[in-house]
């Protein structure tokens, strides 16, 4: 786990208005920190930034205590859970937990022992034979951060993973999303447009317009009414 600071963070592209125009924000290690902000305010850029997926043109990106502006998003250590969770439909939930484990050719038996134990932990058990296609929304989330656990990735990085499912299920994977992080404590960025998710998930959420920080408090002070 890790802490993820920000000083003074710029994104330009071409000659346009920054997309992030200087941002500075410290995400303490194990904090879950939402950003939230209008359609074109610079989330996902910030997001992408963080994990390595866009160059930064200015600033300092310091991921547990290291500088790594140069460094590739596979060096990061970091878990960006995407919004169609990016698993592969070919292969069942046991292998593409698997999978980072496979890709740095970790033993079998440990690729197993830590296969289950993040099963244990998202009550997939009952389903590692299956295909993806055969699961509900909620559990291929799951699966998905299943795959961020057993890499025992630095941080996890969601861009709005609810955004595609309907309410009840988005109201499901709200809880299990809270639950898992707090039983993992690991340090997580949210980027979502929704102020239910903001106000149950966040220790902090931070609010971007243009491209800058407008405001950085905790749910309960920006949304609670006095
Ligand atoms: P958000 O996630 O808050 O909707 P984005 O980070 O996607 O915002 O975009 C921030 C700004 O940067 C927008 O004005 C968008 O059009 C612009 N932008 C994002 N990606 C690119 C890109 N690859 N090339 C040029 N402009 C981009
Ligand atoms: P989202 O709702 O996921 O932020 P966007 O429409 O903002 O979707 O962006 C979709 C993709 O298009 C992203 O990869 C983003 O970087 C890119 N993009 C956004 N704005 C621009 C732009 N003005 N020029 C080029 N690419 C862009």
């Amino acid at each position: 786990m890790a802490s993820i600071e920000m000083k003074n963070i710029v994104k330009k592209y071409g000659d346009g208005f920054p997309a992030v125009n200087d941002v500075s924000l410290d995400i303490a290690d194990g904090e879950f920190m939402i950003l939230v902000g209008p359609s074109g305010c610079g989330k996902s850029t910030l997001l992408r930034m963080i994990v390595g997926l866009e160059d930064i043109t200015s600033g300092d990106m310091v991921i547990g205590g290291t500088r790594v502006n140069d460094k590739a998003p596979r060096d990061r250590n970091l878990s960006m859970v995407f919004q169609n969770y990016a698993l592969y439909p070919h292969m069942s939930v046991y292998e593409n937990i698997a999978f980072p484990l496979r890709l740095s050719k970790t033993p079998d038996d440990q690729v197993d022992r830590l296969v289950k134990e993040a099963a244990d932990v998202l009550e997939l058990h009952e389903h590692l034979d299956r295909k993806p296609a055969n699961l509900s929304g909620g559990q291929r989330q799951r699966v998905a951060m299943g795959r961020a656990i057993v890499r025992q990735a630095e941080a996890f990085l969601f861009d709005e993973p609810l955004s595609n499912l309907d309410a009840k299920l988005r109201g499901q994977m709200r809880t299990e999303i809270a639950r898992l992080q707090r039983r993992l404590g690991i340090t997580t960025v949210y980027v979502t447009h929704d102020q239910t998710e903001a106000m149950t998930l966040g220790d902090r959420v931070c609010v971007l317009r243009k491209g800058s920080i407008q405001q950085v408090a905790s749910p309960r002070e920006l949304y609670e009414q006095p």
